[in-house]
């Protein structure tokens, strides 16, 4: 379609045109710009040379009569406005386009013409291509779009993040914060704008109490410390207690990012984690953990030169305790126990229970040795007090070693050996008592540990044998029985006595098995010499006091009489004076009444030497007194054995006089009326197989 013929139809349509409107078409007809002239009816009259290229497909057909322009109903519209009003409209239309070819806009601006209004009215459409322009805002609309979403994203984010956030630039001033920010604080509107300066929020902060306990510390360490370009993570007590972990991270333009998390429920947690992992449960105390990781701070310390004390405590038959009087009462002693520590000890001192009945204690920061033993003194004092449990009232009695490192040259990680070593020595020498630790102890302790070692698989490899030595009734002139004596049959030194193993008799354990192996020994013994027709009497067994603790004694032996098929009239327990005292004196009187009812008898061992009271001895069924050799052997002592002669008959027990190696003993004691003698002047301990052979040579003897 050419030019030429759009004008010679608006030509054919201009008859009875007026003369302005031939004159636009004058004007119109080479324009450049889309410019049409429209009729009421919005029919094109006129149209530029710039409309009819540029506007092709608004159905403008040079072949037909000019239709009314449609071109949407916005532009339909406004043609309808700007005919009533007379007003200025623009509207803007979507060119259609063909399928395929790219989208087109156009912008129209209506005005009415001629613009006074006068009897017949016209449309001046003057139309601009706006494609760009729209698809230009088009695509900044969906930027903009997309950097709101992005934006709600974020502050969703940042409003639902569980720790406050804030971000402050080089002046200090609030660039943002969050909601749990302003939460955290209580900050009001006016202090959560940007520009807000940090000093203002912190004021507000410390006025309703919950600024920064320490200020300044709190000051210097982040928020100066972010200015000047290094991160810093600290944990913040604020002034309400609360603990905020805040960190500062340093950002581009000089200011800072911090977040602010309340951790206070998570230390008050991890403080709970602390307190299970290193609180022993029962006493509260520290335990053995605990106790590590302050020993190992004192060793440290030490090494820099500070002095410093470890005490180890351990309660004396405390298994006994739990065994006979059950583990209420054990509890009740430990929880006693670990209060008198506490007394006795500072606050500084960490008294720790490592486990059972073993206590330690780290004393850090020590003038000299007194600054230790003294709190030990203090402490023997209080365990003096009884402890009253279920009606019971009891003592306490702890073995205690102590060691002190004072001396810069020497090593402070040997003092847990050290200390340990005078415990030992404690035990050894009697329990119920404290030793400081002494470099000569070192050896005497490491040899005795030695010892036991080597008892402990002698045991195993059945070393240990009993003699037995006679014991003879002076009235009768008679062989009365004899004593059972331990021997080790040492592979390389020969036949040993008790004295070359006498710790193995004061260690709990060992002295146990030596007691069975004892027992299975002597029982064996007499089973044989009754199948043979020996006549022995009764043999004496020695008894250790923690064979007595365990609280069974009275029922092992009658089982095992019973095994070995032993009348329980051919047996008699020696026991010291010093079973019946201390913990467990109950249990000590229950087996030795139950061993009496069944038959055997009790001899009350090395009588004189110990410290149980006769009034003790009253209330246990004694059969038989055992004077010690050494009143024996002392002829200073006569007073002393007639005296226990006299009181033996007197109590109704039978008298038996050890040690006795000399024709005179004998005759002093037969003329004191003593009922039993025993020593070198008969025979030494010897081994069974030589016993049926001195019984025969006795009797024959007479
Ligand atoms: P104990 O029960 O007082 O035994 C008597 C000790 O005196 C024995 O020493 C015996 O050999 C010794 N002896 C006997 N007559 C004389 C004498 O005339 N002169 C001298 N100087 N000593 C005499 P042994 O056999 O060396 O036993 C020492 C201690 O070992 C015993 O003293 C006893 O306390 C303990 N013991 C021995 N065997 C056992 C045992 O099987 N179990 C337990 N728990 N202790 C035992
Ligand atoms: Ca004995
Ligand atoms: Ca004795």
């Amino acid at each position: 379609m050419s030019s030429k013929v759009i004008a010679l139809d608006v030509e054919r349509r201009s008859a009875g045109m007026p003369a302005a409107e031939i004159a636009l078409r004058a004007a119109l007809s080479g324009a450049p710009s889309p410019i049409a002239l429209l009729d009421l009816d919005l029919r094109p009259l006129l149209f530029s040379q710039g409309w009819r290229d540029q506007t092709v497909t608004l159905r403008i057909s040079p072949s037909q009569e000019a239709r009314p322009l449609a071109l949407s109903a916005d532009f339909t519209a406004a043609a309808r406005r700007c005919l009533e009003t007379g007003a200025v409209e623009t509207c803007r239309v979507e060119i259609p386009v063909a399928d395929g070819e790219p989208e087109r806009w156009f912008s129209f601006e209506l005005s009415p013409w001629p613009r006074n209004g006068a009897a017949y009215g016209r449309l001046v459409v003057v139309g601009r291509d706006v494609t760009e322009a729209v698809l230009a805002a088009r695509e900044t609309d969906a930027a903009r779009q997309r950097l709101a979403e992005q934006n709600a994203r974020f502050d969703a984010a940042l409003s639902n993040m569980p720790h406050g956030l804030c971000m402050f630039d080089a002046e200090k001033r609030l660039i943002l914060c969050n909601t749990a920010y302003r939460r955290l604080y209580d900050l009001p509107d006016r202090l959560s704008v940007p520009g807000t300066p940090l000093d203002d929020i912190l004021d507000h902060r410390r006025s309703i109490g919950k600024g920064p306990r320490s200020f300044a510390a709190f000051y210097a360490a982040t928020v100066e410390a972010a200015l000047k370009g290094a991160a810093a993570t600290r944990d913040v007590e604020l002034d309400d207690g609360r603990t905020i972990r805040i960190t500062h991270n340093p950002i581009a333009d000089g200011g800072y990012v911090a977040t602010h998390e309340d951790v206070t429920e998570s230390i008050r947690s991890a403080a709970q984690i602390e307190f299970l992992a290193f609180r022993d449960p029962l006493t509260g105390l520290p335990n053995r953990a605990a106790f590590q990781r302050a020993y190992d701070d004192a060793v440290a310390a030490a090494e820099q030169g500070e002095m410093f004390g470890l005490i180890m405590l351990d309660v004396d038959h405390f298994k006994a305790i739990n065994d006979t009087l059950g583990h209420d009462a054990g509890d009740a002693l430990l929880k006693a126990l670990s209060g008198q520590l506490k007394r006795a000890f500072r606050r500084s001192d960490t008294v720790a229970r490592l486990g059972g009945d073993e206590f330690a204690i780290v004393l850090r920061d020590l003038k000299c040795e007194t600054d230790m033993t003294r709190p030990i003194e203090v402490l023997q004092d209080l365990l003096r007090t009884p402890i009253e449990h279920a009606g019971q009232s009891f003592t306490i009695c702890a073995s205690i070693g102590a060691a002190v490192h004072g001396d810069p040259e020497a090593d402070p990680t040997h003092l847990l050996k050290n200390a340990d070593v005078a415990l030992y020595q404690a035990k050894y020498d009697g329990r119920n008592r404290s030793v400081v630790f002494r470099p000569e102890m070192r050896t005497q302790v490491e040899q005795r540990i030695e010892l036991l070692r080597e008892v402990r698989l002698a045991i195993s490899q059945g070393e240990f044998d009993l003699f037995y030595q006679p014991v003879v009734d002076l009235a009768a002139n008679s062989v009365a029985g004899f004593e059972a004596l331990m021997r080790w049959n040492h592979p390389e030194q020969g036949v040993l006595p008790p004295a070359a193993f006498m710790a193995a008799f004061e260690d709990n354990d060992l002295s146990l098995q030596l007691g069975e192996v004892a027992f299975e020994r002597a029982l064996g013994q007499m089973r044989a010499w009754l199948d043979q027709g020996v006549e022995f009497g009764r043999v004496a067994i020695n008894i250790s006091s923690a064979q007595f603790r365990t609280g069974r004694l009275a029922a092992e032996i009658t089982a095992k009489l019973a095994r070995w098929n032993v009348p329980a009239d051919r047996l008699t327990v020696e026991v010291t004076e010093n079973v019946y005292m201390g913990w467990g004196a109950e249990v000590v009187s229950d087996t030795v009444r139950q061993l009496h009812d069944a038959g055997v008898l009790i001899a009350l061992d090395d009588f004189g030497t110990g410290y149980a009271s006769l009034a003790n001895l009253r209330q246990f069924p004694v059969d038989r007194l055992k004077i010690d050799k050494s009143f024996v052997q002392n002829s200073q002592d006569e007073a002393i054995v007639r005296a226990v002669i006299n009181l033996g008959s007197s109590m109704g027990m039978k008298v038996v006089a050890e040690g006795v190696e000399r024709p005179e003993q004998l005759a002093t004691l037969t003329q004191y009326g003593c009922d039993q003698v025993q020593g070198y002047h008969f025979a030494r301990p010897m081994p069974a197989t030589e016993v049926a052979g001195f019984i025969d040579a006795f009797s024959r003897r007479g």
